[in-house]
């Protein structure tokens, strides 16, 4: 019974939207590249327990840069106080409002040489998952 409805909901993402999934913007933890890494904000980054955390250009922008991975800050010892800038910034990708959770272009990063590279479908996304190629009936 249990299974049925996790394939049944899984087959169900096919109709959905980007939209429909996402966590709004109004309740992501997200920080600046500026921000001060100190006892508070480190007590604050573990509490809310999230393990990548959006990062913004400035604090009075929404234009983001990419993401802090939160492991990084294992071995950080807070009386430092560095700044988030201080450690590596990982590549956040964009994607859009009505993008379809059943098939996607995959491109080149913008900006860099080539167009489409290929198209990823919920099924590649299963297939990934269960590590198996699915055969279609
Ligand atoms: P984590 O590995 O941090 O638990 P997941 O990737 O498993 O995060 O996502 C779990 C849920 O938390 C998803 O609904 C996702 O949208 C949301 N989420 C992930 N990161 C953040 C964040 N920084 N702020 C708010 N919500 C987040």
């Amino acid at each position: 019974e249990d299974e049925v409805n996790i394939i049944r909901s899984v087959l169900d993402l096919r109709e959905k939207l980007v939209v429909d999934i996402m966590t709004p913007m109004e309740d992501v933890f997200t920080l600046s590249i500026h921000c001060i890494l100190d006892e508070k904000l480190v007590h604050k980054i573990l509490s809310n327990g999230y393990s990548r955390i959006p990062i913004k250009e400035s604090d009075t922008c929404f234009n983001y840069i990419g993401m802090l991975l939160v492991k990084n800050l294992i071995s950080y010892d807070s009386d430092d106080k560095l700044p988030v800038s201080h450690f590596p910034i990982s590549p956040l990708p964009e994607t859009y409002v009505d993008t379809s959770c059943h098939m996607a272009i995959v491109s080149n990063n913008p900006g860099s040489y080539g167009g489409a590279l290929g198209v990823i479908t919920l099924e590649d996304v299963i297939e990934g998952l269960i590590g198996e190629e699915i055969v279609d009936e």
